[in-house]
């Protein structure tokens, strides 16, 4: 079934997400790095198209049949992806996938028609190979199996810059019509991701000038989608950050006070605990409260943190583009956020007390 408006993935309470998204991106290097030397080599190929440019496109849904009969799962995704789409603007085509189990048949076409949808265009022959490679793809089989049996993975995907494609994969959306909350927030949280990378080079390491560290995709991410969320009337923002400090809310188990008591030299940058996947979650936690931090005690307006300053990444590399809009270099600022992060909560939650520079964000 497709669905044709505007809505996102299931990154929260979900380690194994986190460790397919880093499968699975990793993987599609290697696809990308196959077809763009076995066929954009083509000169009849047109030139990649500019990614961090909006888009007319309006997102697509693709639904597992029987799964959302009263049409309330869409809905429901679709008022974060619409907040999210008037704040950042529109990227795409962006396609969101809400699978379950249920009909195998159905699936296989939705999977058919999404190996469609990232066909870089070319002769029949190649289209078509495009299309079973993807499906045979050990990534692609893990997730259909993982749909089939309603077992939660996937999360936010992109395709080869050559036809630049992003989706939002949830193999068990059956949680999703249980919550129509997280199913809100999922939504906000992933489209962040969407307009990242879209304006950053997700190729690269991200400890490189083009793409950016886990804490800014992740910590944004959770600070934005939490925001929106209060701004919709759906969560209260500051008992969700101090809840990340507590008890790691809704992300995972440890929370920040108990990670940063354990690991005395955590830096904001290391992208270690990413790489060696035993604490992902800390990136999304601490980063919240590292963007908190900018907007809040730096002062540096909202939209700049979570928007305009990705503008520039490409142009200028991350630590010009963080200098110039956050009024400091990054190192300067870790120093000062690992000062301020180890203070006690009550002396954190301050922040939230004096008010932001300037909001400009539509209510
Ligand atoms: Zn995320």
């Amino acid at each position: 079934m497709v669905g044709r408006e505007p809505k996102n993935d299931f990154y929260l309470n979900n380690r194994s997400w986190m460790h397919f998204m880093k499968k699975y991106f990793f993987r599609s290097r290697y696809l990308i790095l196959f077809l763009t030397t076995t066929v954009l080599g083509d000169s009849s190929n047109p030139p990649a198209p500019q990614l961090n440019l909006e888009t007319e496109t309006e997102p697509t849904f693709f639904v597992s049949k029987g799964l959302d009969p009263d049409g309330s799962l869409v809905l429901n995704y679709q008022r974060g992806l619409n907040y999210a789409i008037d704040y950042f603007g529109n990227y795409g085509p962006f396609y969101i996938y809400l699978l379950g189990p249920g009909n195998e048949s159905d699936l296989r076409d939705i999977y058919r028609k999404r190996a469609r949808s990232r066909v870089i265009p070319g002769n029949a022959i190649f289209e078509r190979q495009q299309i079973e490679a993807f499906l045979d793809r050990p990534n692609t089989v893990e997730e259909i199996n993982a749909a089939l049996v309603g077992k939660a993975t996937g999360g936010l995907t992109w395709s080869a810059p050559e036809k630049r494609v992003y989706e939002d994969v949830t193999t068990n959306a059956t949680e999703r019509v249980k919550d129509p909350i997280e199913n809100t927030w999922g939504a906000l949280h992933e489209y962040h991701h969407v307009f990242q990378v879209a304006h950053s080079d997700s190729y690269q390491e991200r400890s490189s000038e083009a793409n950016l560290n886990s804490w800014m995709l992740e910590g944004m991410a959770t600070y934005s989608s939490a925001k929106f969320m209060e701004r919709m009337g759906l969560a209260d923002f500051k008992q969700y950050m101090m809840a990340l400090r507590v008890s790691g809310a809704n992300i995972g188990h440890p929370g920040i006070n108990e990670f940063l008591a354990r690991v005395k030299d955590f830096r904001l940058d290391s992208e270690s605990h990413w790489d060696q996947g035993n604490a992902p979650q800390v990136y999304y936690m601490l980063g919240a409260w590292a963007t908190a931090y900018l907007i809040h005690l730096q002062e540096i307006d909202e939209e700049t943190v979570l928007k305009h300053w990705y503008l520039d990444v490409l142009k200028h590399g991350k630590t010009r583009a963080f200098t110039d809009h956050m009024k400091l270099t990054p190192k300067a600022f870790y120093l000062k956020f690992d000062a301020f992060i180890r203070q006690s909560d009550d002396e954190v939650v301050r922040i939230f007390d004096s008010k932001p520079a300037n909001i400009t964000i539509c209510e």
